[in-house]
Formats: structure tokens, sequence, C-alpha cells
């Protein structure tokens, strides 16, 4: 006689998902781990309404929401990276370009051309933080820079939106040089008076910060934008001191005076047109006449 009975087993069958969400309706917050309905947090411009985060934009959406529609217009795309020092770390980097170009569909860290923000002519930099961190190889120094001679030559307001992680290590000093070489071409835009308005978003540090991204008739961030030279971990173990809370955040960076103004991104752009308007004395299309007296009012207060 057996002592336990066997029990014949049956198979269980997975339920029925009726109910299933469909992939990509919700979008978790990476700041507050909330959900939220993609389509709203796209609509919002992926700012979570819940905790104020405000989430990485591609370039391509950074310039879908900055340029008015249909006129940006991509300039000097016919500087293309190389390898010049035939560098390899635990791959050749000729094989981390074409990687990187493959995963972020742009040839490299930087879109620029020409745009109209709220009506007004600029020449509009893009940094692409999905190509290699945004970092500023030759390339990205030579299409921005090319982008302010253009500025220079024809009296365009320039707006470069950064978000960088620095230099790129694998061009060695030829990325260093290209801190230099854009600092010179906007001392000789600002010789020409032309303005230049310098948005940083998160994270906007290194080689691009300690060059153009601060140099800025006007620097705008984003909110809790990440802005430094060396990052906090670094600057911890160096200096072996607990550092303040929101050290370089953009809240805490505009405190220490080397910001102008922290602004919502669906401010941005409104933001931008008013210097745009107070630069330029163009008046932003989408604007009534008592919002062109009330600004010059504004301006006279400040
Ligand atoms: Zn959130």
């Amino acid at each position: 006689m057996a002592w336990f009975k066997k029990e014949k087993y049956t198979t269980l069958k997975p339920p029925v998902m009726k109910d299933r969400i469909p992939e990509g309706l919700w979008t978790k917050c990476e700041n507050c781990f909330n959900l939220v309905l993609t389509k709203d947090f796209e609509e919002n411009l992926k700012v979570c309404k819940k905790c104020n985060h405000h989430h990485r934009l591609t370039a391509r959406e950074r310039i879908a929401m900055l340029a008015d529609e249909g006129t940006f217009q991509e300039m000097f795309s016919n500087v293309q990276p190389t390898d010049p020092l035939g560098f390899v770390d635990s791959k050749p980097y000729s094989e981390r370009l074409k990687a990187a170009q493959k995963a972020s569909g742009h040839d490299e860290a930087v879109v620029v051309g020409k745009a109209e923000i709220d009506g007004i002519p600029v020449g509009l930099g893009v940094m692409v933080f999905e190509f290699v961190g945004g970092s500023m190889g030759s390339v990205v120094g030579e299409r921005i820079t090319r982008l302010i001679e253009y500025c220079t030559e024809y009296s365009l307001p320039l707006v470069i939106v950064s978000a960088s992680g620095g230099a790129r290590m694998q061009e060695g000093i030829l990325s260093l040089m290209q801190m230099a070489k854009t600092s010179g071409a906007l001392s000789r835009l600002a010789e020409k008076k032309v303005p230049f308005i310098s948005v940083l978003t998160n994270p906007t540090t290194a080689g691009v910060m300690a060059s153009y991204a601060s140099l800025g008739d006007v620097i705008i961030a984003e909110p809790d934008a990440l802005i430094g030279f060396a990052g906090p971990r670094v600057i911890q173990q160096t200096i072996n001191q607990i550092l303040p809370k929101g050290f370089q955040k953009s809240e805490f960076v505009l405190e220490h005076g080397f910001l102008d103004k922290v602004v919502h991104r669906k401010d941005l752009k409104k933001t931008i047109a008013l210097f745009l308007h107070y630069f330029t004395g163009q008046k932003p299309r989408s604007w009534s006449d008592e919002e062109v007296t009330e600004a010059s009012e504004n301006r006279v207060s400040a």
C-alpha cells in the first residue's frame, strides 16, 4: 500500500491576457518611477507631470520642438568623421563610429543648420547625446565653428543646444583643440555683436562646458540638468569632501552665477524667442502688438 497517492500532474495553461497593456502605451518616469501614458508624456515634451523630471530628448525631437515646422535646413553635413590616430581601445574607433551611426541614426554628435524660431531666422546647432555621449571630436568642433562663422558672416543670431559628456577621447589632442577653435570663432561673432544663446541640457559637462556652452551672451538651462566640468563623483574623490546638496545641478549653478536662467522645457522656445527679440528687435511671429509693448516695458524695467 502506498503511503502517498500520486496526483496526476496537469499542465497549467497561461492565462488569457485579455486586458494586457499594449507595448509602449505607458512610460515609466526614470526619476519617480510613476507610470504615465506615453501619449501624455510625449505631449508634455517628455517632462514627467508628477515630479517635473525632464527626460532626455533626441536631437530630432529637440529640433522639432525649437525650430518652426519645416524651417530647419541642415548644413555642413559634408564634414564627416575619420579616425586620424588609428585609435584602438577595446575595439577600433572606426568600428565604434560605425556602431554609433547605426544606433543613433546620426552621422556625428552634432546637427547644425539654419532655422526659424517663432519666425526669427537663426543658426541652430543641436548636440546628439545618443551619438557617443555627445562627445566633441573634430567633426563636432568643425561643424560648430562653421556654423559660428556662417552666423558671423550673415549676422544671424546663434542658438546652440548642448548635451555632452565632454571631449572625444579617441581623437586625443585633436578633440581638445576644438575647445580653442570654437571659442576663437565665438570671439569673432561677439566682435560683430551677433548674439549667441547657449542652451544647456542634461548633461553639459567637461570640454563642451569649458568652451562654447559657457560662452553664450545668455545661458539658459533646463531644470535639474547636470552642468559642470568634472563629474561630482570625481570631485568628491579628489577633494575627499561631501559635496553640497544639488551640486552641479542647474538651480545650484544659477545660484552661483554661471547661468542666467533655468527654464522649464515648455517655456524654452518662448524664452529663446523673447531673447532673440531683445537682441535683434525682430518681432516673434506669434506675438501680438500688446506682447511687443509688454516685452519692451519689461526690458526697460529690467
Ligand atoms: Zn516623475
